[in-house]
């Protein structure tokens, strides 16, 4: 039997080539999203759910397509968050991108924000601050 999200998921997606291309709008960090049952999904995650099997926990999906609307479960491998991000193709971990700002109220935005190799969001403006400061008190002191 399949799952009437299957049928979902392929009524939005264009199969003919050997990604699966999401044909609605992606969201703005280019995944597919979608909503059935009242429930959201990340689109590609649904996918490799229901054709291949549970993801396990802390584990996020690589695009090896780069395709980050490609649903094709055959293009997906489920990696840790850091060897996502050692691959150059870091999503920012869940955990924290659910804030939008740092601590002092910078917006994480895509030129502001740096992800550390711990895969923690860091913010640029905070950082030169404190650089700034660390000079400043070197040259104090000299
Ligand atoms: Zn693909
Ligand atoms: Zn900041």
């Amino acid at each position: 039997m399949t799952d009437h999200r299957l049928t979902r998921l392929m009524q939005t997606t264009d199969t003919s080539g050997d990604c699966w291309l999401w044909t609605a709008k992606p969201n703005g960090e280019g995944y597919a999203n979608v909503r059935i049952d009242g429930v959201h999904y990340r689109a590609h995650r649904l996918a490799y759910e229901l054709l291949v099997g549970p993801i396990p926990d802390g584990l996020v999906l690589d695009h090896l397509c780069r395709v980050r609307h490609c649903l094709n479960p055959a293009h997906l491998e489920p990696v840790t968050i850091a060897e996502n991000i050692r691959r150059g193709r870091a999503v920012l971990p869940p955990y924290s991108s659910r804030k939008t700002h740092c601590p002092q109220g910078h917006v994480y935005d895509e030129v502001n924000t740096y992800v550390t190799p711990q895969g923690k969001r860091d913010c640029r403006t905070c950082r030169r601050a404190a650089r700034r400061r660390c000079d400043a008190r070197r040259r104090a002191a000299a």
